[in-house]
């Protein structure tokens, strides 16, 4: 049997190891060793322990010690091309005692390699993790001797060819008189769960970001209700908005939210209640546009039993709910006439009944409404009440649109990367500069909405660890293809429609100037060009061109400008 050969002789073991202090190496047969301090090493383990708690330090040590067998099993079939396996398994004690590990004895030791059959015993002493446990830590509830198991499993299975499991079973760093291993094929233990969870990478980093993400989105969702959530900017147009609302948020006034689609008025209503003396009370959010006509006037005012088919409970609506804090009625110029007149009732006295109830019920209720549309012309149409628009526009606030903010779209973007990525879990190392100059330079007719939507897309689309880019947001933009041509057939037309009122003044002062179509046609195709960086595709989609409608215009102006000169 091997075990009785002295291997480390036989094979000149100690002779492989070679210290050439001229060139800072030491090597052991081919690869290159260090050699540290064990006190070093002891510190080590003591941070890892004291960072990352005793499982899964003694996890990343297990599959040190692992990794280390492995490639001494690497070594010794180079050393030893000619050894048998029992020659080889046993290379591995003389290895580990030679590094200056541990001490090795076999105690017993029965292999069978082309059966799969290994069963290994041995006595440790001199154990340096045990030593170096003890003086850190003293007595342990149970074995430490983590990276040398890993090693014995690493050595083992890389010779047997299959895993081979080592524990311990008894331990001097546990108060043992030596340690004691006992090594079997995986599949002979039966309650191996305990010790494999140590050989398995652990992604420490993943597990902490996971976390940090799930605390940034509880931070977000706790934020939303009492801060300024997404409210964030620096731009005179969004400061000065600020400012009125917080205005507002100290009286009691009835405000009136203004601005195109999209631009955040809930989110203002919000940072409005949040900023006043109503913060701790509730907010109460309802779309009057959401709403079917018929049901607008019980969700607002509630509902008695039996006020009609289908009221088998009495219920309080919006205004009770809200009762103390602040009601938010988004399109505002949605209301039903019958709801109009109770709405204007309750911002005057404070009072209405349910449907179907004769009782006068109070509430002291904070309104702030919002509409995108012309309140003053649905007045002039005879579509809302002259008094109820005069009511409500007591203190208009204009929320600018993202246009009239461009500057605020860095922050923004922060903010909604920072929301999503922890939304969806996802870590996302920021936006390129190009895709954030593509944001400044975009038109927004959705505004804050959309640029909220286009960074969860970009969050999603993205790579893990990876910028978001160009072509996450904009899906259509394609920037590293080579076939420009295609894009024109998938490139939606998401800019159609956009705003155009100064193209009037355009047209006037190019006739005022007596500027030629020609000149014009040039001027424009330049522009696009530029602001494309060269982006045929994009230049000319910008155009409401294709691209080969664009390159031949501009091939064409190319020659004419040629035959001018020539
Ligand atoms: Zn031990």
């Amino acid at each position: 049997m091997a075990t009785e050969l002295d291997l480390g002789s036989v094979y000149h073991l100690p002779s492989q190891l070679r210290l050439f202090f001229d060139y800072g190496r030491i090597t052991l047969g081919e690869h290159r060793m260090i050699m540290l301090h064990t006190g070093a090493v002891g510190s080590l383990r003591k941070e890892l322990i004291d960072t990352l708690g005793v499982d899964r330090a003694r996890g990343v040590l297990t599959r040190m010690g692992f990794a280390s067998g492995e490639r001494d099993a690497e070594l010794a079939r180079k050393l030893m091309p000619h050894a048998s396996d029992d020659e080889l398994l046993m290379m591995g004690p003389r290895l580990h005692s030679l590094e200056g590990i541990v001490s090795v004895s076999p105690i017993r030791l029965d292999i069978d390699i082309a059966n799969g059959r290994y069963h290994g015993e041995f006595l440790w002493t001199e154990s340096y993790e045990a030593e170096i446990h003890l003086s850190n830590f003293g007595v342990h509830h149970e074995p430490v001797c983590w990276t040398q198991i890993g090693y014995a499993a690493g050595y083992t299975s890389a010779i047997m060819g299959r895993f081979i499991l080592y524990r311990e079973v008894e331990c001097r760093g546990q108060g043992d008189r030596h340690c004691r291993i006992l090594g079997k094929p995986l599949e002979n233990w039966d309650d191996a769960d305990g010790d494999m969870k140590y050989f398995r990478p652990d992604r420490v980093a993943d597990q902490l970001l996971k976390l940090q993400a799930e605390v940034e989105h509880l931070r977000y969702s706790i934020d939303k209700d009492v801060a300024m959530g997404d409210m964030v900017g620096g731009s005179p147009a969004f400061l000065a908005t600020c400012n009125l609302l917080k205005k507002a948020a100290e009286s009691h006034v009835t405000v009136l939210l203004l601005g195109e689609t999209g631009v955040g008025k809930e989110m203002c209503a919000r940072a409005l209640h949040g900023h006043s003396p109503r913060a701790n009370n509730a907010f109460v959010a309802i779309n009057c546009a959401a709403i079917p006509e018929e049901l607008i006037e019980s969700e607002l005012f509630g509902v008695e039993k039996g006020a009609f088919t289908g009221a088998q409970h009495s219920r309080p609506g919006r205004f009770e709910r809200a009762h103390g804090g602040t009601l938010f009625l988004d399109e505002v110029g949605e209301l039903s006439a019958a709801a109009q007149a109770k709405l204007l009732r309750v911002l005057q006295e404070g009072e209405f009944e349910r449907i179907g109830d004769t009782r006068t019920r109070k509430v002291d209720v904070r309104v702030v409404a919002a509409t995108n549309v012309d309140l003053q012309q649905a007045v002039d149409q005879g579509k809302f009440r002259a008094d109820l628009y005069y009511r409500l526009n007591i203190f208009p606030v204009v929320i600018p649109s993202l246009r009239e903010r461009r500057d605020d779209i860095a922050l923004l973007v922060d903010r909604f990367l920072q929301k999503y990525s922890a939304r969806h879990g996802k870590r996302i190392s920021g936006i390129t500069e190009r895709a954030l100059d593509a944001l400044r330079k975009y038109d927004w007719p959705g505004n804050i909405r959309e640029l909220e939507n286009m960074i969860e897309r970009g969050v999603i689309i993205a790579g893990s660890d990876q910028k978001i880019d160009i072509a996450d947001l904009f899906p259509c933009i394609n920037i590293g293809r080579k076939e420009p041509a295609l894009l024109d057939e998938v490139c939606d037309t998401r800019d159609a429609g956009r705003g155009s009122g100064s193209l009037k003044d355009m047209v006037d002062h190019a006739l005022d100037h007596s500027t030629s179509l020609e000149e014009i046609e040039v001027l424009m195709l330049q522009a696009a060009v530029d602001r494309a960086n060269g982006n045929l595709s994009l230049a000319a989609r910008s155009l409401g061109l294709t691209r080969p409608q664009l390159a031949y215009r501009l091939k064409k102006r190319e020659s004419d400008a040629g035959g001018t000169t020539a």
